[in-house]
């Protein structure tokens, strides 16, 4: 990975973002929207960094939220078009939301039918759309799938409502993971034959998240190819709304090395930790990678890896190492932009990592510093 960080300059531990990378996934998405007048979004759950806003919104046409809350940052610091899903909404969620978003998706016809009026009578035009469910698995780790069965999110088609398709500007789906547009070509197959005929006469439709657009090895022409046809049959607009696909490999997570110990194998307590700061590594699960690490035993020192915490299985993996570590070393992991600042706890009253951002202009600089108060309003 080519960056210019400063990492020695950094406070542990932080987090750091790298314009250049950032850019240079943008520049990929931005060739996609060229190629099929696409409309792609910035999925917030994954990356909420908004101090980057600004750049992303330089190529991307909005964002997409999950909530109210997330709603309110894309409206506030990214601006142009603002984009909500969730399973369900509360009256007062809708009350909130209709000033400040350009479509919202619900995941029912019910939800369609309690606030439907209420949206053509808001204060703003609202483009509505139904999240439908393909009911067709490309993945097998369920966690991750939408489309596993008795999956909550999105409408399947016995349960789709014809009577409300005047009252749907559009039609959502959201199925994959890190996935490849092969996933995406097979769950259109799906998606047209349950829902292609309400498509016809509406204005978009929606191809939700997953798609691992900027990873090395992805058929970006597939995609694009894929996106044209369905544009072109259906006379709609499409929208991607990547979260992971856009920061994907633009930032880090800087640690150090606090203490070193032993039991049946070398382990090193870093000041970073699982559970709070890259909660992924245990919940997808993954190992993250360390620069100039090896896998164990590959190099000539393996420690255990772990953090401050309490819990037991507060485990990074294990690493091998040139050299022994150090109290004091510090440890590099890549690809930390994405759900890890979004996805982080201050369990156990761990400290925070610093939010930091290194840009053309401006070098390595620190831009956030989390304490005390951060853990204590939040109980
Ligand atoms: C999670 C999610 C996304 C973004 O997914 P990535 O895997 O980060 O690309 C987009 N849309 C919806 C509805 C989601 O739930």
């Amino acid at each position: 990975m080519n960056t210019t960080i400063d990492f020695q300059a950094l406070p542990t531990p932080s987090y750091v973002v790298d314009e250049t990378l950032l850019r240079r996934n943008l520049e990929i998405l931005k060739s996609v929207k060229d190629q099929t007048g696409c409309k792609i979004l910035l999925a917030q759950k994954a990356f909420s960094m908004y101090h980057f806003y600004p750049l992303v919104a330089e190529y991307l046409d909005g964002t997409t939220a999950s909530s109210v809350h997330e709603a309110q940052l894309g409206h506030e610091e990214f601006g142009k078009e603002t984009h909500v899903f969730a399973p369900a909404f509360k009256q007062e969620e809708m009350e909130a939301l209709l000033p400040i978003v350009d479509h919202i998706v619900f995941n029912s016809p019910n939800q369609v039918k309690l606030y439907a009026e209420m949206v053509k009578n808001g204060p703003r035009p609202i483009e509505i759309g139904l999240r439908v469910n393909p009911e067709l698995s490309t993945q097998d780790h369920a966690l991750y799938d939408p489309a596993s069965p008795f999956s909550r999110l999105g409408t399947t088609s016995v349960n789709f409502d014809e009577s409300q398709v005047e009252l749907l500007d559009g039609l959502h789906f959201h199925t994959l993971c890190e996935q490849g547009s092969d996933a995406l070509e097979a769950t259109l197959v799906a998606f047209e034959e349950k829902f292609g005929k309400y498509l016809r006469g509406m204005k978009w439709v929606n191809f939700g998240g997953g798609h691992h657009i900027t990873k090395e090895g992805y058929d970006i022409a597939k995609l694009v190819k894929i996106v044209n046809y369905i544009k072109e049959k259906y006379d709609v607009q499409v929208y991607l709304e990547p979260g992971e696909a856009i920061a994907l490999n633009a930032g880090f997570l800087v640690a150090s090395v606090l203490e070193t110990t032993y039991n049946q194998m070398n382990l090193a307590i870093l000041d970073t930790s699982a559970t709070c700061h890259m909660p992924d590594v245990l919940e997808m699960p993954y190992r993250p990678f360390i620069i100039d690490s090896g896998e164990a035993d590959e190099k000539a020192h393996t420690y255990r890896l772990g953090g401050q915490t309490c819990l037991a299985g507060d485990v990074i993996g294990d690493y091998s190492f040139d050299e022994p570590l150090q109290p004091g070393d510090r440890l590099i992991f890549t690809d930390m932009a994405i759900y890890s600042m979004v996805k982080n706890t201050t369990f156990n009253g761990i400290q925070l990592p610093a939010i930091a951002a290194h840009t053309v202009k401006d070098g390595t600089k620190v831009i956030k510093t989390f304490g005390y108060e951060d853990f204590k309003s939040r109980l």
